[in-house]
């Protein structure tokens, strides 16, 4: 058995989630999360709403509402497009939290004590006109490295590289392009990364043949040339700095969302009555026996916080520190207790009609709607399909129709309706009990018991579209297999022909048996309403729903998973002749038939 921590990006909460969101991380970790638990691992999966962007303050100033009126509108939104889409989450909660304050702040304390951080005056653009230092996704130019015009001052979109909005050219307000913007000085923090680079370049030492390549080609570059980075900004919606003189600065919001995986584990252990149990996963030295692995599944625009800069925090922090005065009067630590991820399949892009999904430019699908329309199963199966794993996929809507009633519902839906209508109509509604077995019995359930192996190892190394594309090829052997016996004619020959009619329809039901747990990780709702047709009374997964959590002043929804009901394992069928079916089966996929507006 391992212990699997399996942290999702954290989503900016100042708009709905989209098909490219879901594509990027959320759906592939959790098909991700579902294999592990039907291995029998031990698995916590955790993330949330980022609740401090700059874009959250904006949308707040626009529509005359606070910052957490915006993102506590939008955090409900996530909490419940994730429920319905069957994002298993063990905790996604917020970053506004009093725990993840209480973190972030002792982050800041490690880091200093550690001499990591070092204050600094640091040249800020100014706008006169806001009276303000601009926040740098306020920031946009030219950037200095690709020539892309539209660069944030954060991060540039076309080439991926971060930067320091001083260094676009021509920078302007996003709000206000026609001001001139002045250079100012402010005293901030500063990061001191160059002095990990020892360390961080030893960690991607020995990640070749892991991760994925252009992952890890792109983390190693960065890494070979660090630059001290801004560690705190100018604002006032965001973590204050824990430190005195400190008015109106905050921790930069990319550093304390990074540590939301930290701070989620923690609030994770809490409130599920085992204080220290984050320690089993964050800490070398915890004593938990089995290996531990932390995954971070992220879309590629954050490949260099998630490969680079996250490790870099964690080797600077050294480990979480107790309360501390800010005096300096705390020892520096020297060894590093804590684990760093042990891999990030960084997905590629799923684009729209060739474009990147931008709401403000009308490009985009919303999850919450697709989901609401068609039901989980859909939308997850299309999306499982063309995963932009290694290169930028697109949204098709034909294809979405197309894939849905020539696959999910031609060679699943149909399947187990053709099958278990007869063995409702011909054998009592019970699995009928086999006879002697042909070669083609004996061959498609070898084909099936030895498909968990080769799917196994492809959805353990998160070769996800290749195991859904394995299942799949299994489906239409059964289906083919179904088409040759014909035990609807089989049937017709006398008391001979209905005890083969009988077998064949057993092998069929056992390899429909073992493709609802072969499915399972990709399209959940859908194997766990054909597990009810073949009559199991317990479910293959746990159950999920929303806690509020109080803490000491404020409170959080939170969306949770509860595994003690799951049934589910990983392994060929072991469904007995006499099983009742659990009642009349009916078609569990529907067709769809786009408008012409979709
Ligand atoms: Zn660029």
């Amino acid at each position: 058995m391992e212990n699997i921590l399996i942290c999702l990006a954290w989503p900016y909460a100042n708009g709905d989630l989209h098909v490219g969101h879901i594509a990027g991380c959320y759906l592939p970790a959790d098909i991700f999360a579902r294999y592990q638990r039907l291995i029998g691992n031990r698995v916590v999966v955790v993330s949330g709403s980022d609740s401090h962007g700059t874009p959250i303050v904006v949308r707040a100033d626009k529509e005359g509402k606070t910052p957490r009126e915006v993102f506590e509108h939008f955090h409900s939104r996530f909490v419940e497009t994730q429920l319905k889409l069957g994002i298993s989450y063990d905790l996604f909660t917020h970053t506004d939290t009093e725990n993840h304050h209480d973190i972030s702040q002792q982050m800041f304390r490690q880091l200093l004590k550690n001499e990591y951080l070092y204050q600094e005056k640091q040249k800020q653009l100014y706008s006169e006109r806001e009276g303000k230092f601009l926040p740098d996704r306020l920031v946009e130019g030219t950037c200095p490295i690709c020539g892309y015009d539209n660069a944030r001052g954060d991060q540039c979109d076309n080439c991926g590289n971060l930067l320091e909005a001083t260094q676009l050219i021509n920078p302007r307000s996003r709000n206000h392009p026609e001001d001139k913007l002045i250079v100012r000085e402010s005293d901030q923090y500063m990061w001191d990364l160059p002095a990990l680079s020892a360390p961080i370049g030893q960690y991607l030492s020995d990640k070749s043949g892991l991760w994925r390549e252009g992952v890890l080609n792109f983390a190693r570059n960065f890494a070979s040339e660090l630059a001290p980075r801004a560690f705190t900004r100018d604002l006032t919606w965001g973590i204050p700095i824990p430190v005195a003189n400190s008015e109106g600065k905050c921790i930069y919001v990319w550093w304390e969302a990074l540590l939301g995986y930290l701070s989620a584990t923690v609030e994770w252990a809490k409130i599920t009555g085992q204080p220290d149990a984050w320690k089993e996963f964050w800490y070398t030295d915890s004593g938990v026996e089995n290996p531990v692995k932390i995954y971070n599944f992220i879309g590629k625009d954050n490949i260099l916080f998630h490969t680079v800069l996250w490790q870099g925090i964690l080797l600077g922090m050294r480990e979480l520190g107790q309360p501390w005065d800010g005096n300096g009067a705390a020892a520096k630590t020297d060894a590093v207790r804590f684990n760093l991820p042990y891999d990030v399949p960084a997905n590629q892009y799923l684009n729209l009609g060739g474009q990147k999904f931008s709401k403000s430019l009308g490009v985009s699908v919303e999850a919450i709607d697709l989901v609401e329309k068609y039901g989980s199963d859909p939308l997850r199966f299309y999306l499982s399909s063309i995963l932009p794993e290694t290169k930028d996929a697109d949204w098709n809507w034909a294809d979405f129709a197309q894939r849905n009633n020539s696959e999910l519902l031609a060679k699943w839906g149909n399947l187990v309706q053709r099958t278990l209508s007869q063995i409702w109509k011909n054998f009592d509604g019970a699995i009928p009990q086999p006879g002697e077995l042909t070669d083609a019995d004996t061959a498609l359930l070898a084909k099936a018991e030895a498909a968990f192996d080769t799917i196994g190892v492809k959805l353990n190394t998160v070769k996800l579209r290749d195991a859904l594309g394995e299942v799949i090829e299994l489906a239409t052997a059964t289906n083919q297999y179904l088409d040759q016996q014909a035990p609807w004619k089989t049937i017709k020959a006398g008391d001979e022909g209905k005890a083969r009619a009988g077998t064949q329809l057993y092998v069929a039901a056992k390899v429909i048996d073992s493709l609802s747990v072969l499915f399972s990780p990709f399209i959940p709702d859908l194997c766990e309403a054909v597990r009810k047709q073949l009559g199991y009374a317990g479910p293959l997964f746990g159950r999920q729903y929303v806690e509020t959590i109080q803490e000491t002043t404020r409170q959080h929804d939170a969306l949770r998973y509860d595994a003690s009901s799951a049934t589910g394992t990983w392994g060929p069928s072991e469904l007995a002749p006499g099983q009742k079916l659990g009642g009349e089966p009916r078609g569990l996929v529907n067709r769809i038939e786009l408008t012409p507006e979709k």
